[in-house]
């Protein structure tokens, strides 16, 4: 058994009056790994936080850590520590009083306070700043503060809230690398909640994404973003193409699916599909060429360029293609300047067959605001 905060959430729904804020939900997360909530607003993701916690009880199911049911186990006592995005650090305490907090209501001495709270603020490299006030800190050291507070209990588990939201992306982007060597050097469980992708791909050693109460899909980062099951992940990841078809013919795992317009793409699928099925599936952005394809194994459909985007490393091209969403294609930029495309033209995009990633589940094209955001 691992002794190093596993999780285990066993058929757990949360509800509020009518509301199913969580439902029935399983998951696992593995001890001593970096787990990323994301899913859009009013997904869940804080409600099973706190249930994690211990803060918000369960209408339903029972959360096991290191294989002991704590679900009807308090708060402080079961081995998890939180922090929240607003830091709530007492302003007229030091930091090492703040730090130490924790341990005043474990009736711990004064002389073992101040060398834990010191220890701990050296973790986060704040021991030179020991006796300031909160107020004469930055919001970034303010946060390590926190962690630190947090941390003061020797939790196995360390649930965050949307840790890095308040601070700007300079320090976002520095608090995101601090809190992944933190959570190495200590090796315990931290479940961090996000809405943003990027920060959970550079994060997670475990992605989680919910929607509506559920986990839509779990795995590590890469598998997520390259392997994503159905329509609503791989929009919500970014990143990709969604392309919907039906079934022409099946042989040996590879379906052959033709889209509305009469383009023709070979599909790798890992389950059963039937000719006339249709079915969806994802190419990357990033794996698309513009030009004639070579040879018959590749996958290619022809649009007109509507829009191009400088982004620095690639440029981002949004072609038109009858009968389908806008289709947007990354070109290297060195790629894209040997041979500058015009908006108007009409091109013709390829891409190698195995790159055609089939989705389960229907084509939900309700879009999401965030699917953009990378
Ligand atoms: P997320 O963290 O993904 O944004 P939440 O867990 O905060 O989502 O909320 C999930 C759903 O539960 C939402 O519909 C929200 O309005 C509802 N909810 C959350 N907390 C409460 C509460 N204390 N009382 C009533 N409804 C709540």
């Amino acid at each position: 058994m691992s002794m190093n905060g596993e999780i285990l959430i066993e058929r757990v729904t949360k509800k509020y009056g009518p509301v199913t804020a969580v439902d029935n939900l399983d998951l696992k997360i593995e001890g001593g790994s970096y787990c990323c909530m994301i899913g859009p607003s009013g997904c869940g993701k804080s409600t099973l936080l706190r249930m994690i916690a211990g803060h918000e009880t369960l209408t339903a199911g029972s959360i096991k850590i290191n294989g002991n049911d704590v679900t009807n186990v308090r708060t402080g006592q079961r081995g998890t520590a939180m922090m929240f995005q607003s830091y709530a650090l007492f302003p007229h305490l030091t930091l090492t009083d703040n730090v130490a907090f924790p341990l005043k209501i474990d009736k711990v001495s004064t002389a073992e306070r101040r060398e834990r709270g010191h220890e701990m603020l050296d973790r986060v490299q704040l021991l030179h700043l020991a006796d300031r006030l909160p107020s004469e800190l930055s919001g970034g050291q303010q946060q390590r503060v926190a962690l630190a507070r947090a941390l003061i209990t020797n939790p196995q588990v360390l649930l965050l809230d949307e840790p890095l939201s308040a601070l700007d992306e300079f320090l976002r982007l520095r608090m995101r690398v601090e809190l992944k060597r933190l959570q190495n050097d200590l090796g315990i469980t931290f479940v961090h909640v996000t809405h943003t992708q990027p920060e959970a791909i550079a994060l997670a050693d475990q992605v989680v994404v919910m929607d509506h109460g559920i986990v839509e899909q779990t795995g590590s980062s890469r598998e997520i973003y390259d392997e994503p099951h159905s329509p609503y992940i791989a929009r919500f990841m970014g990143g990709q193409n969604i392309i919907s078809g039906s079934v022409d013919s099946e042989e040996n795992g590879q379906a052959m699916a033709v889209d509305f317009s009469g383009n023709r793409f070979v599909v790798s699928s890992k389950r059963d599909v039937k000719a006339g099925e249709e079915l969806n599936f994802a190419i990357r952005r990033d794996r698309i060429r513009i030009g004639s394809a070579d040879g018959d194994h590749q996958s290619a459909l022809t649009g007109i360029v509507t829009n191009l985007e400088y982004q620095g490393t690639f440029v981002k091209v949004a072609l038109d293609v009858e009968g389908h969403e806008e289709f947007i294609i990354y070109l290297p930029d060195d790629v894209f300047f040997e041979n500058p495309l015009e908006t108007g033209h009409t091109v013709s995009a390829h891409w190698p067959n195995e790159m055609n990633f089939h989705l389960l589940g229907k084509n939900d094209s309700t879009g999401n605001p965030m699917e953009d955001s990378h």
